[in-house]
């Protein structure tokens, strides 16, 4: 047995390193390698993602599983981390007809290209075709994986392990009963905040500087990161001794970058900080996408949309501000940058109206997979929600159904998760404030003894447990979105004085 177990963690540690070399190049791609390399690009990745995927599925795999599965339960966490990702990807990729995964990601390639014509054209009907195409390919490919469970049902626990429609309907119930009538109050309040000044430019040179001081100060390590640039931030870890973001600089608009080097820097943190005996095995990653999601927007929102984060940053930040920017006080700081606006863009959109962008995306995908609809009702039906839900109506289809690119490389079952580790931010938060005085420590730049407290909970676990199993393990119970409920109205009562 030990014989198997040490040959098998050897073989992960193979499909290990192809995974490492990917990331990077991919990182390099969305940064700073050549338009020219596009086409030897492509090849590269396709060439590393069917060497990955002939290890995952290989008969020697197979083999390993085998051996292990009478004496699972024996086995310590981490090795059962192992075997359910291991087995996981073994039994998805064998089960469908290598003919069907080309058809797939030949049709993404495609997708995805008319996709960004569509949109720049405003033309839906050029992107239907293959959006059809994308669901029923998509249906196809879970007829081979499914065992009679819903369609939509398996596209969620791909995103994240343990949750399906039931789930998801009542979570998305408890928040539109709680958001819409809150933001009909906010509305009716009339409370108006300026915010005319976030437009004041700031120099690019003093906004990477900015990005720098505040990832650091958060707690990410520049000796084993690098903050680049790209038109949509995002952070990407091969191991964590080299986890990397990316952000965007707007002249007029410094709290963007701000913000979003706030928000991949709690993705970094949580890369950076899994425990150093997993750093480098298939778990040295977080949980889910749903528990990932938790930490960037812990960090953006409970820290750095919270009044007591301006009230210490603002000093620090004047030698970086013009003159005009100087005179905002705190509060203003804080006021803008939690002003409730509906917009038309999901990622333009304030924190409280985000929920229902994504909401809108949920429950239309769940129509797709379990109604029969026409797809040339979408945009009418796109229209209509956001109509219903945030009171605004897109005037292009651009601006409407094509704005999101996840539907055009076929990733149905993704956006809940977005909402979800929102929800479970609020969850998380919640437990840290029994043990520690968040305000307080806020306010005396401690944002180390945040990590730590985190690191403990969550992130030293890296991808060991389900998102299920971490939360049980961790805070004693499962999933409950009252937490999120109660924190976003408290919130925005108090913001729009409506208590
Ligand atoms: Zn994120």
């Amino acid at each position: 047995m030990e014989k198997t177990i040490k040959e098998f963690k050897e073989y992960l540690e193979r499909i290990r390193m192809y995974q490492e070399a990917v990331a990077t190049l991919s990182f390099d791609g969305e940064t700073v390698a050549p338009v020219g390399s596009i086409e030897a690009r492509a090849k590269r990745a396709g060439f590393f993602g069917l060497e990955i995927f002939k290890l995952e599925t290989s008969d020697e795999m197979g083999h390993f599983l085998k051996e292990l599965a009478p004496h699972i339960e024996t086995l310590d966490d981490v090795l059962k981390g192992e075997y359910r990702e291991a087995k996981k990807a073994y039994d998805e990729g064998t089960k469908i007809p290598a003919e069907i995964v080309r058809e797939m990601s030949e049709l993404q390639e495609a997708a995805a290209a008319i996709w960004g014509q569509a949109r720049a054209e405003n033309d839906f009907d050029k992107f239907a075709p293959y959006l059809k195409r994308l669901i029923e390919l998509q249906k196809k490919v879970i007829s081979y994986r499914s065992s009679g469970e819903n369609p939509y049902d398996l596209l969620l626990d791909d995103y994240e392990a343990g949750m399906n429609m039931e789930v998801y309907d009542a979570f998305f119930d408890k928040l539109k009963e709680a958001i819409v009538p809150l933001l009909k109050k906010i509305k009716e309040s009339n409370k108006e905040i300026d915010r005319s000044f976030v437009n004041i430019p700031v120099d690019l040179a003093s906004q990477k500087a900015i990005s720098k001081l505040i990832a650091e100060k958060l707690g990410y390590h520049l000796d084993r990161g690098y903050i680049a640039e790209s038109s949509h931030p995002f952070c990407s870890g091969s191991n964590k001794y080299d986890v990397r973001m990316t952000t965007r600089y707007l002249e007029n608009d410094f709290l963007s970058s701000l913000y979003s080097v706030m928000h991949e820097t709690g993705h970094a943190i949580y890369e950076q900080n899994v425990a150093d005996e997993i750093a480098q095995t298939i778990l040295g990653s977080g949980a889910s996408m749903g528990i990932h999601e938790s930490q960037s927007r812990l960090y953006e929102n409970y820290l750095g949309r919270s009044p007591q984060f301006w009230e210490v940053i603002q000093d620090e930040l004047l030698n970086l501000l013009p003159e005009a920017l100087q005179q905002i006080s705190a509060h203003q700081f804080y006021e803008a940058v939690n002003v409730v606006a509906p917009s038309l863009i999901r990622v333009e959109s304030d924190e409280l109206t985000y929920n229902l962008h994504i909401m809108i995306r949920y429950e239309i995908e769940r129509m797709l997979f379990t109604e029969d609809i026409d797809i040339h009702d979408l945009p009418e039906i796109w229209n209509k929600k956001y109509e219903e839900y945030l009171g605004i109506t897109p005037p292009t289809n651009a601006q409407g159904v094509l704005q999101d690119i996840h539907w055009s490389f076929g990733a149905f079952g993704y956006f809940p998760t977005y909402a979800l580790g929102s929800a479970y931010s609020a969850q998380i938060v919640a437990h840290m404030k029994k043990e520690l005085d968040l305000t307080a420590l806020i306010k005396a730049q401690n944002f180390e003894a945040i990590k730590a407290w985190l690191g403990e909970k969550i992130h030293q676990y890296g991808r060991i447990y389900t998102p299920n199993q971490l939360m049980e393990k961790s805070f004693g119970e499962a999933f409950n979105a009252d937490y999120y409920v109660d924190y976003l109205t408290q919130k925005y009562s108090k913001l729009y004085a409506l208590i």
